[in-house]
This record gives structure tokens, sequence and C-alpha cells, in this order.
């Protein structure tokens, strides 16, 4: 079955799903995204995923053309068109088509696309061995700029600290916040556990507010692990026992090296093990 792709209410082949060229969300990244994955024919956690779109949106003020129950089921439905039982939804809103010119107010119609497709961030072995990070010199956006809470189409940031790891030779980087703290990789939160005992950036370091962290936060204590949101640095994941990444697209996935140090014995350990075997009966059972 060919791919059916969800534009203001309607289906497109891929090939015919298109955009203006005047959409404000090519010309300066004016809009706002969701990423999410499809587990058994349903989506994990959307619900959550569009409270997030809706305050991302309400960050930038764009105003969303469609009630949060109708783009819930629209996106039901294009899971269903699309006859995905596991995949992955990109769901994007653009401020829409203008004349140039920088003035959202001028773009009067917001634009929704739904994209649902497979998925594969990183290569299957490295959820086996885990990857390895180098820091990044780009540092995360200053919230104060443009927060990272928002999940806007301007991933520029992101995108440059990618390249830096890519150009090491890893898939992932990590991006430290203007304080010289740690505060994310560039599509995914970061954990470290030590002592048994499992540490995360907290929000206020400059982060997405990850969906899967927080479910991780929440399998964890369920597990009678201690959690904490505490600034860290790279000198915590240095002397980490385990460190791991999590994300819609990533899932959990364990990191074993920074900047060629080793991290714990240089293998997936068994807290991660532990909280990715829980994470993945979590998303079958939802
Ligand atoms: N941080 C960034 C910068 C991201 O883009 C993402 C999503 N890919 C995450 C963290 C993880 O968020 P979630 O678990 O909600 O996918």
């Amino acid at each position: 079955m060919s791919q059916q792709i969800y534009i203001n209410g309607e289906y497109f082949s891929r090939e015919n799903a298109k955009v203006s060229v005047y959409d404000h969300g090519l010309l300066y990244g004016d809009g706002v995204f969701e990423g999410m994955r499809i587990y058994s024919g349903r989506v994990f956690r959307l619900q959550q995923h569009l409270v997030r779109l809706w305050e991302s949106a309400a960050a930038i003020a764009l105003p969303m053309p469609i009630s949060i129950e109708k783009l819930t089921d629209d996106v039901n439905e294009c899971v269903a068109k699309n006859a995905l039982d596991d995949g992955y939804i990109r769901l994007v809103v653009t401020r829409g088509a203008g004349p140039l010119g920088l003035d959202p107010y001028k773009c009067s119609n917001p634009q929704i696309i739904i994209i649902a497709d497979k998925i594969s961030l990183y290569p299957e072995q490295m959820y086996e061995d885990g990857l390895e990070l180098v820091t990044a010199a780009t540092i995360r956006n200053h919230p104060a700029a443009l927060s990272p809470r928002i999940k806007s189409l301007n991933y520029l940031n992101n995108i440059m600290a990618k390249m830096e790891g890519l150009k090491a030779g890893c898939v992932e980087a990590v991006m430290l916040n203007t304080k010289g703290e740690v505060a994310e990789c560039t599509g995914d939160n970061l954990f470290i556990v030590r002592r048994g005992e499992l540490s995360t950036p907290p929000i206020d370091a400059g982060i997405l507010e990850g969906i899967t962290r927080g479910a991780v936060l929440e399998l964890a204590k369920a597990a009678g692990i201690k959690t904490h949101e505490v600034p860290l640095t790279r000198h915590d994941i240095f002397i980490a026992d385990e460190c791991f990444l999590t994300g819609s697209a990533a899932e959990v996935i364990a990191a074993v090296k920074l900047d060629d140090r080793v991290i714990g014995n240089g293998k997936p350990g068994p807290v991660t093990t532990k909280l990715n075997e829980a994470f993945r009966k979590l998303v079958r059972e939802q």
C-alpha cells in the first residue's frame, strides 16, 4: 500500500504531498512539530505529545487551526490509513504561506502535516553495544533566546551539534548550556546512573521536556530507583557507572564513551538494561 500523507485534512501520495515555497516554516523555520512512535498500531503517549505541541504553538503565538480532539482523531486515522503496526509519526504545524518578510501575522493558513513512516535513528548494533558521544562546541540555545522547551522547526542549533558529532565519528553529541552544564543530546535527553541512582538534567538546564524522559523517570520510581533532576557536568558523565539517552525515535540507548573516556565498564549497564526492558514492556502494554 502506498504511503498516505496528511496535509490539512486531505491525503496525498508521497510524490504529491507538497507545501508552498512561501511557507514560513520553510522560509524561517517558523512552526512547531512532534515526533512520536507507533507501537502495535497505537501512538505512544499521543495526548502528551499533542499537549506539548499546543504548548510549543502557544509559545510562538501560532494559533492552532484545529481542536486537540480532532487532531487526535486525525493522527489515529493517518496511522490506520498507512497500516503501520510499528513506525513513527512526524506531526508538523507551519505558520503557513505569506509574503516574503518575517511578519507572521500575514500568514493566515497554518499547515498541518502528518507523515507516518518507518524510522531507524541509530544502527541496530548500537542498541546492543551502546554508542559513543562527543561534546559539541555548539552551545544549546539559551532559554531566554529560544527556549529548548519549544519543539520548533528551527533545529539549526541541534543540527550544528549533530554535524560535530558525525564528523567525530559519533551518531550523537552532548550539548552543554551557557553555564557549561550538560543540557541534552541533539535529539535525545541524557541520563546517568551512579551508585544505583539515576540523574538527569532538570528542565531549567535548557532542554526539551522529553516524553520518553518522563516515562523513564516514572519507570525508575516504580522500580524503586532513586531519581534526581539535577545539573550535571561532563565530569559527572565521565565518572558515571552508566549513561543512556532517551527519545521517541531513539527509545532507550546506552552511551558507553564520552570524549574518549570509557563510561563505567564500557558496556550497557544493568540499570540501563532494566529500564530499557521496562520501557519496551510499557510501550507494548499502553
Ligand atoms: N531533546 C531533543 C532536542 C529532541 O529533539 C527530542 C526529541 N527527538 C528529545 C530531547 C526527546 O524527546 P521525546 O522523548 O519527547 O521524543
